[in-house]
């Protein structure tokens, strides 16, 4: 009886203990220079989690590819991935507690069987994470079924999927469009991407989270804001862009990487989105690594769901992250409802804030009467600015030393970006999380050599490397 009633103390608190004890070591961790009002990392999330080493191969080409170009030279084996996602999210549930948003990234994800596939998404809920599934999208909706239904019963084993699609014209060998010339010739592609997972839910049930990844290089940042009016109304519910990096493979570095700066990035993505975008009202990790804007549509109308300029939204977000701080609202109703009763006793402030809150938001969406004729659709924007592998190494091997400062700024640069990375891989061998700027830049090479000698590629390589989906980071 008593270990009950604990349990239900337990799972009633607005955040496990698990994960409170994580959030507070990684904001020990964290530099100073990011421990900001705005900060999430640390308060609101331990930080994003990702895949390594376990499906390094892709059938498809980028330019660039973050993976090392060995990783062409190993074969997608579903009981080695199935072995290493266990390990990595055990690792991760307990280093991290539960609830943590995890990307389940290599390769390309869709070379795993559909069995392959949905029992490593089972695995890495069962070690309380919330899976993503990255992946080029090109595969079609009988992979997707299989994928969602239970092969013996053909109900669903899953209620909801994650996916991030990448999709952009540096992209070489999707059916149908081996070679892209202009973005807008993959927008049927795009679309045939959401209208499969919204079949999905017509037919069987199950709801998706959609994420679009896009790299940019000098080639597509002018066409940024096309992609947005043209796509945002497909069906993602994310549009994450990375300004590409010198990292992984080099065969594949093409362009003048740093010809632009983040900024013209960000004022791209702002000029498609068609309104302000609020990045400064919530910071996950540091702003040279990621800019994320949360906000919605009412109708063709961008909404901020925070205004960074309005002290009052602010003070609300105060309150939110000192009442909920990383709690999962997924969760069952009854389950959720006592969280929310016990987030709010213990931040009082929270109820007036909330009620002020929503009062802005609806002047902002510009009534009532607009969201009753036109309900609103959620819409993150991102950025995420990986580092060049040049300074990633020299930042990564001082670190390995034990120092935090160098004397050269660019890497001095890099350490606090590191120091401060919200998108992280586990190894459990060592009992290390590794950005996964150190990841691609230091540790793949080496680790896709071990996975070539265990798991050597049956048929020749195809080309020079793989032509991984770029991360989403959040
Ligand atoms: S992976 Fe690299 S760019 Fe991303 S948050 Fe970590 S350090 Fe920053």
């Amino acid at each position: 009886m008593l270990d009950r009633l604990r349990a239900l103390e337990v799972l009633t608190r607005p955040e496990h203990p698990d994960l409170t004890a994580a959030l507070e070591r990684r904001w020990e961790e964290l530099p100073a220079h990011v421990k900001t009002r705005n900060q999430m990392l640390g308060r609101r999330t331990a930080g994003c989690e990702g895949t390594h080493g376990v499906f390094p191969r892709c059938n498809l080409a980028c330019t660039p590819c973050y993976h090392a170009k060995e990783a062409q030279r190993v074969r997608t084996d579903g009981a080695h991935t199935l072995r290493e996602v266990d390990e990595q999210m055990a690792f991760l549930r307990q280093a991290r507690g539960p609830g943590q948003n995890a990307q389940l990234i290599g390769g390309e994800v869709t070379l795993l069987s559909p069995d392959e596939h949905a029992a490593a998404l089972q695995a890495m809920i069962a070690h309380g994470r919330k899976p993503m599934s990255m992946t080029h999208g090109d595969f079609d909706y009988a992979y997707l079924e299989a994928l969602a239904l239970d092969p013996t019963t053909g109900r669903p084993r899953f209620e909801h999927l994650s996916f991030a699609g990448h999709f952009d014209s540096m992209m070489f060998g999707r059916s149908g469009i081996k070679k892209v010339a202009r973005e807008e010739q993959l927008h049927p592609y795009r679309k045939a991407f959401c209208d499969m997972f919204a079949r999905l839910e017509a037919e069987h049930g199950v709801t998706s989270y959609l994420a679009h990844n896009m790299t940019i290089t000098p080639r597509n940042i002018d066409q940024i804001p096309a992609v947005l009016r043209e796509c945002r109304d497909y069906g993602f519910r994310m549009f994450s862009f990375q300004p590409a990096a010198f990292v992984g493979n080099q065969a594949r570095w093409k362009d003048a990487y740093r010809q632009f700066s983040t900024d013209a990035v960000w004022a791209r993505i702002e000029e498609g989105a068609g309104g302000k975008l609020h990045d400064e009202a919530v910071q996950i990790g540091d702003r040279r690594c990621n800019r994320t804007a949360y906000g919605f549509y009412v109708g063709s109308r961008y909404v901020p769901l925070l205004d960074q300029h309005d002290e009052r939204d602010l003070r609300w977000l105060d309150s939110f992250v000192a009442a909920f701080g990383g709690m999962d609202f997924v969760a069952p109703r009854a389950v959720t409802a006592a969280r929310v009763v016990r987030a709010l006793a213990r931040e009082p402030m929270a109820v007036p804030r909330l009620a002020g809150f929503g009062a802005r938001v609806v002047r902002r969406s510009g009534g009532m009467g607009a969201l009753r004729s036109t309900p609103p659709r959620a819409m993150t924007y991102v950025m995420h600015s990986f580092m060049d592998a040049s300074t990633v190494r020299p930042a990564w091997e001082a670190m390995e030393r034990g120092e935090s400062t160098h004397v050269d700024p660019e890497v001095q640069a890099t350490i606090e970006r590191l120091r401060s990375c919200s998108y992280a891989m586990a190894h459990p061998g060592d009992g290390r999380i590794v950005p996964a700027c150190a990841q691609h830049s230091v540790l793949d090479p080496l680790e896709n050599i071990k996975l070539m000698e265990l798991l050597p590629a049956r048929e020749p390589a195809g080309s020079d490397g793989v032509g991984a989906s770029a991360p989403l980071a959040s």
